[in-house]
């Protein structure tokens, strides 16, 4: 189902300077003098529109530092005034939306641990009802896409037009390089599903670390993603938050001179013909999948009803075990990813599961976080 919100084109945005709409700025205001040297720096480089800076900061554990409050808005109108850029910052209740708007701060965004509840992504959509304020909406840390776009849904209900989604990646139990996991495919069912809402791409807090802010920007500009948010900061290393995430200005500056920008589209015939070509390929080799994973699901069935007549469990953890030990290695001398290999096998594994389910339990579906 695609869902048409009413949204202004990001072209159309102030401070649109073209592809990728770029906000920087620290994680968190820290002091009036950080605020404005990175301010001033950035607003150096052109392809700069917004500055960004935290002044509510959602900490995990009480005790860190948790931002400097109103007394930093001061200092955004100042950045506005002396540096011509857009402001924003993150809001996470209503007072903070009524604060933020009395000193004309531009941008706001609803953080990923704000955009997992609904009711206080109410109480801001109705603190901004009728506002003509940009909104940029992070997903919330838990992979939920009908979470996110409900959060979306509610402001945009608001009557704002200038609304955008921020893919921020999701928290993990599993220990990666990356301090949040990409599941690329959420803000690509995003667009599949709101095609008119612009998505910006926040690498820094994917990575967590500042060696992948590269890798992952160009990944989401050749995924076609409308702006980028990249933390900076005068002294990453002595920041109060996020310090392995965040760039100087200038290596910002060097960062961005390094990202390749692709077409999104063609209407070059020579190349469409081309293209339509692999993709009649790619839908052959799709109908493959379709009929050979149709077929393993009939054996796991014969295989349900002779675990069913020996009374033997489902899960049997050292063939699963022995699946996934072959599987990675014949996968990886093909050149596929440990990633791709692990999120098909255990989603082929939970399908195989359900369908043994269905033949134990007489033709009922049951679902397994049921038993
Ligand atoms: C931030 O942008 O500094 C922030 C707190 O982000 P998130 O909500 O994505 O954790
Ligand atoms: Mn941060």
């Amino acid at each position: 189902m695609v869902l048409k919100l009413e949204t202004t084109q990001i072209k159309d945005w102030k401070g649109y300077k073209g592809r990728p709409f770029l906000i920087s700025g620290p994680c968190s205001a820290e002091t009036e003098e950080q605020v404005m040297e990175t301010a001033r720096q950035l607003a150096k480089i052109n392809q700069v529109s917004l500055f960004r800076a935290g002044i509510w900061k959602p900490r995990t554990r009480p005790n860190s530092f948790e931002g400097i409050g109103i007394p930093a808005l001061k200092w955004l109108r100042n950045v506005k005034q002396e540096t011509g850029l857009l402001v924003g910052t993150e809001v996470a209740n209503e007072k903070h939306v009524y604060e933020a708007l009395k000193y004309g701060i531009d941008m706001l965004w609803i953080g990923a641990r704000t955009s997992v509840n609904p009711f206080t992504v109410q109480e801001i959509a109705d603190a901004l009802n009728g506002v003509d304020v940009m909104v940029l909406v992070k997903n919330p840390i838990n992979p939920d896409i009908e979470l996110w776009i409900g959060a979306i849904e509610r402001v945009a209900r608001a009557g704002i037009k200038r609304i955008g989604a921020i893919h921020r990646g999701f928290s993990s139990y599993e220990k990666t390089s990356y301090r949040n996991q990409p599941n690329w495919q959420l803000p690509i069912e995003l667009r599949r599903r709101i095609p008119n809402l612009p998505i910006f791409c926040d690498p820094s807090h994917i990575a967590g670390a500042r060696e992948y802010l590269h890798e992952i920007s160009q990944k989401a500009l050749d995924l076609n993603f409308d702006g980028l948010m990249l933390e900076s900061h005068i002294n990453p290393d002595k920041a109060l938050s996020d310090a392995a995430q965040q760039v100087t200005p200038d290596e910002l500056n060097e960062l961005l001179c390094r990202l390749i920008l692709r077409n999104p589209s063609t209407d070059d015939p020579r190349l469409l013909d081309v293209l339509g070509e692999l993709r009649q390929q790619i839908d052959v080799f799709d109908d493959h999948l379709l009929d050979l994973i149709e077929r393993r699901m009939q054996v796991a069935e014969k295989i349900g009803e002779y675990k069913k007549a020996n009374s033997i469990t489902i899960l049997q953890s050292a063939r699963w075990d022995e699946i996934v030990r072959r599987v990675m290695i014949k996968g990886r001398s093909k050149g596929l990813s440990e990633e791709i290999i692990d999120t098909i096998f255990k989603a082929i594994h939970q399908e195989s599961i359900n369908h043994q389910m269905r033949i134990m339990n007489n033709g009922v579906d049951v679902k397994p976080e049921n038993i």
